[in-house]
Parts: C-alpha cells; structure tokens; sequence
C-alpha cells in the first residue's frame, strides 16, 4: 500500500495566480503551467507511480496570495474516488469562522483532515488565531499538515518557516495528531528532534526526499531511525511540485544502495520502506478498503 501523504489538487488557469505559479517554480526545472493537476493528470501520475492513495489538500491563501483551491473542489474530487484520494481541508485562522469552516468541511463535505499554511498567512502556527480552529481538528479526530520550513514565495513571512515554531502547539494540544511538511527542510534535523520530545507530532518528506541528494535524505532518515521516530515519517512528494514516480523510485533506491547511507547505517528495511511508503500514513488516517474489494458479510 502506498501513500503519497502531501498532493495539491489544483488547476492553473482556474486556482493558482500567475505570480504564485512563477515564484514557486522560479528555482525548478517545472514552468509555471505545470502546476496544473487536474483529475486525469493526477491520477495518471499515482497509476504510473503505483500510489494507492494521495491525501489531496485544499489550501487556503487567498488573504494573502489572493486565490485558494477550495474545500469543496477538493471534496468533489475525493467523493469521485473514494478508494484513491482522501481529502485535506484548508482554513485561514486569519479570517472569521475559520472553525465553522472547518468543521463544515469534514462533517459536511467529507474531507478528512486539514492543511494549513501558516507562513503563507503570515502567521505563526502558534499564534492564538489558530487555537479553536486546532481545538475543532481535536474535537473531530483529523490530523493537522502544516506547512513547515522554507518556501520560495516571496509573499510568505520567513519568521514562520522554522518547524520550531509548532513545539508550542505540541505542548498545547498533546493529543492533537500534527505532520510537519517537507521534515521542516531546511530545519529537518531540529524536526527530528522535535518528534523525539512530542509523540503527536509526525512529519512528511515531501519536495525533501525528491529534491535533496539522496545522502542528504539518508542521513536524515538515519537520524530519525537513531532517534526512534522513523515510524512517525510519512513519504509524500508534494506533487505536481515534483514527480511521484521519480520519488518512488529514489526511495527504492535506499533500500539497495549501502554507499548513500552514512558509516554504520544500513539501507531502509522492507519494513521500514513499507512503512515509510504508506504503513504510517494509513495508521494515522485509516483508510476505507476500496468498495469493489470489500468482502459481503459471512453472516445472513
Ligand atoms: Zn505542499
């Protein structure tokens, strides 16, 4: 089973600006247009990739950016294919009934967990704006993915990009479930860290495990195997930011190769492949079996 924890659901001409488009692809080898991922594209790149499952994010900027991809379009999405994509909501803490707005997603639209974007909003994630929107997600049982580390758009406040940011939420709210997005890169070793002091937190190696070199993904991987929350790790890609079937691939590449891996670390194991690829992400958002393969009761 494999679990591509971080994908944008999102058209071009239809969600993104063009200015956001353009300083986020500034620095990569993708033209702003490609960020266009529409129904057949995204599935086309999980079938060719062998994802089972992509948890598919709304993402609410529009304050700042001045555009959002919406719950509903999300949610209209995941309804479609409920054995392939499970829906994340996104609300922006800094606008009125970002709660209600919250709540309404997952109860009435079906979304099973929520996004945000704290730096893009300019806000801390621990700033107290968001405290019932993370006391709602409680309430509701959802995880919460919050951006984490860098980005390249110029529109975001760089105060809130460092994951260190959310240890004050960890504290807060001990039973919420959180994923930090991108291992906090460039902060991936402070992530680490922080998930060996707080047992809710969890993060995501999306744009990190495709773009770094692959020693550098290693080391962090070694790192967290040595701090005994490896098992709290999730792969994503942040697709259509980068290739699903590029990064199963470098992934399978460090169960084989022994030259990656710092001295005394041995290559991931089936095991924690496994549960790195889809393992994790599945015991932190149980996942309908597909309807077509669910067996009818033995009884009556
Ligand atoms: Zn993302």
């Amino acid at each position: 089973m494999i679990v591509d924890a971080h994908v944008h659901a999102g058209e071009y001409y239809r969600h993104y600006s063009a200015r956001f488009a353009e300083q986020m692809t500034a620095t990569t080898e993708l033209a702003p247009e490609e960020l266009d991922a529409p129904e057949a594209k995204l599935l086309a790149e999980m079938d060719a990739a062998g994802v089972d499952r992509a948890f598919l994010l709304a993402f609410d900027v529009a304050r700042v950016e001045g555009f959002s991809v919406p719950n509903d379009f999300v949610a209209e999405l995941c309804a479609r294919h409920p054995d392939r994509l499970t829906g994340f909501a996104s609300v922006d803490a800094g606008t009125p009934g970002a709660a209600a707005r919250l709540r309404e997603a997952v109860t009435g639209l079906g979304l099973r967990g929520l996004k945000t974007a704290p730096c893009y909003l300019r806000m801390s994630p621990a700033d107290r704006r968001w405290y019932d929107v993370y006391e709602t997600a409680l309430d509701l049982g959802i995880p919460v993915l919050m951006h984490t580390g860098y980005t390249p758009s110029r529109q975001a406040d760089p105060r809130f990009f460092s994951p260190l940011l959310v240890e004050q939420v960890a504290r807060d709210f001990p039973g919420l479930t959180v994923i930090l997005a991108h291992l906090g890169t460039p902060w991936t070793r402070p992530c680490v860290d922080l998930l060996t002091r707080h047992p809710n937190l969890h993060a995501d190696l999306s744009v990190f495990a495709s773009y770094q070199p692959l020693a550098t993904v290693a080391e962090a991987l070694a790192h967290a195997r040595d701090s005994g929350v490896l098992d709290r790790i999730l792969w994503a890609t942040d697709f259509p930011f980068a290739s699903m079937t590029r990064a199963t691939a470098r992934m399978r590449q460090l169960t084989e190769d022994p030259e990656a891996w710092p001295l005394g670390s041995a290559p991931l194991s089936a095991h924690e492949h496994d549960a790195l690829m889809g393992g994790t992400a599945a015991r932190l958002l149980p996942l309908a079996a597909p309807r077509a393969t669910q067996a009818p009761s033995p009884r009556r």
